[in-house]
C-alpha cells in the first residue's frame, strides 16, 4: 500500500483566552494509503474538521507533522502551496453556504479553473465545465442556472464538481452529506464512490455518523474530544470494536434490517462533553466511560496496535 498521507502527533491548540488554549486536535497519529476512503468519525467539536483543515494547510499545526506525497504541507512557500491545492480539494458540508449566490452554475464550478489558468479559452473551458456536471450526474443545461435553483442533493454535486474541476487526486469530504435527505445520502456517496474508482480519487471522509461512514470507507478513526481513540479497517472495527467510546457509538446504530431481532444491548454515555479547554487527566473519555478504571485519571493511556492495524487507545489493552 502506498501511502499518500501520514499524519503524526499532530497537535492544534486555539488560544481562547490569556494562558488558555483550547486543544482541538491532541497528538494524533495516522496514515491514508493512495486510492482509499479514510472515515473519521465522532460527535461534534471532537476535532475532526480541524483536522481536516489543518491537512489542508489552511490551519497552522501546534506541533507535529502532515507529510503529503513526501512533501511537509507546512513547510511549503506560497507558490508551492499554489500548486498544491491542484492536488487536494476540500468538500463541504453545506454547499450552499460555499457557493456564491450570485454566481450561475458554471462560475462556480469553472472559478478553480480561472485562478489556476488551466484552459486556453472561453470554449475550452465550457467544454470542461459541461462535462463536469454531467461526471456528477447533472444535465450541462445546468450551467446557467443559479444555486438557489436547485435541491439540497444537486447542490452538493455542483460542489463536488467544483472540487473535480482541477484534477485533484485527494479530496477532504467534511460532512458531505450530514445535511441532506437520507435517501439523497445514499445518492450522493454512490456518487462519490464511482468517482473514486474512475479516477483514482483517495478521500478523508469526515461524518458524525457511523451508519453512512461504514458504506464507504475502508479505514475508520474514531475520535473524542480532540483525540483519536481507535482506528481499524471499517469490517474490523464494526466487529470488533475495543474502545469504551466505539463501543457506546456502534450500539447506537440502528440494524439495516427491519426483520432481524435486535438484542443488542444500547450503552448511554452518562453527563456531558467536558470542555476541550479543560479536558480530563488522564484518560480524555473517563468521565463518561463506563468501564473507567483509577489508572484511568492518572496515566493518558498510550495509541498502540493491538492486533494486526488495529489502534486504540485504552487502559482496558495494557499488557503489564
Ligand atoms: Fe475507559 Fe479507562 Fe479505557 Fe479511558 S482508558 S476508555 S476511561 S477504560
Ligand atoms: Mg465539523
Amino acid at each position: 500500500n502506498e501511502k499518500i498521507l501520514q499524519v503524526s502527533n499532530l497537535k492544534k491548540y486555539f488560544q481562547v483566552g490569556k494562558g488558555k488554549n483550547l486543544q482541538a486536535v491532541n497528538d494524533v497519529t495516522f496514515h491514508i494509503n493512495k486510492g482509499e476512503t479514510f472515515g473519521l468519525v465522532g460527535e461534534s467539536g471532537c476535532g475532526k474538521s480541524t483536522i481536516g483543515r489543518t491537512v489542508m494547510g489552511l490551519y497552522e499545526k501546534t506541533a507535529g507533522d502532515v507529510i503529503y506525497n513526501g512533501e511537509n504541507v507546512h513547510k511549503l512557500d506560497v507558490k508551492q502551496k499554489f500548486n498544491f491545492y491542484r492536488n487536494m480539494q476540500m468538500i463541504f458540508q453545506d454547499p450552499y453556504a460555499s457557493l456564491n449566490p450570485r454566481s450561475t452554475v458554471k462560475e462556480v464550478i469553472s472559478e478553480p479553473m480561472e485562478v489556476h489558468g488551466i484552459y486556453k479559452n472561453k470554449q475550452e473551458l465550457q467544454t470542461r465545465v459541461h462535462q463536469l456536471l454531467e461526471e456528477v450526474g447533472l444535465h450541462r443545461d445546468h450551467a446557467n442556472r443559479y444555486p438557489h435553483e436547485f435541491s439540497g442533493g444537486q447542490r452538493q454535486r455542483i460542489g463536488i464538481a467544483r472540487a473535480l474541476a482541477l484534477n485533484p487526486e485527494f479530496i477532504i469530504a467534511d460532512e458531505p452529506i450530514s445535511a441532506l435527505d437520507v435517501s439523497v445520502q445514499a445518492q450522493v456517496v454512490n456518487l462519490l464512490k464511482e468517482l473514486q474508482v474512475e479516477k483514482g480519487l483517495t478521500y478523508l471522509f469526515i461524518a458524525h455518523d457511523l451508519s453512512m461512514v461504514k458504506q464507504i470507507s475502508d479505514r475508520i478513526g474514531v475520535m473524542y474530544l480532540g483525540n483519536m481513540v481507535e482506528l481499524a479497517g471499517s469490517e474490523q472495527l464494526y466487529e470488533n470494536p475495543l474502545h469504551p467510546y466505539t463501543q457506546a457509538l456502534l450500539s447506537a446504530i440502528p440494524i439495516p434490517d427491519p426483520d432481524m431481532e435486535d438484542n443488542r444491548e444500547r450503552i448511554i454515555l452518562e453527563g456531558d462533553l467536558p470542555s476541550p479547554i479543560d479536558p480530563p487527566s488522564g484518560c480524555v473519555f473517563r468521565t463518561r466511560c463506563p468501564a473507567a478504571m483509577e489508572v484511568c485519571s492518572v496515566k493518558t493511556p498510550v495509541w498502540m496496535e493491538v492486533e494486526q492495524d488495529h489502534y486504540v487507545a485504552c487502559h482496558l489493552y495494557d499488557t503489564e
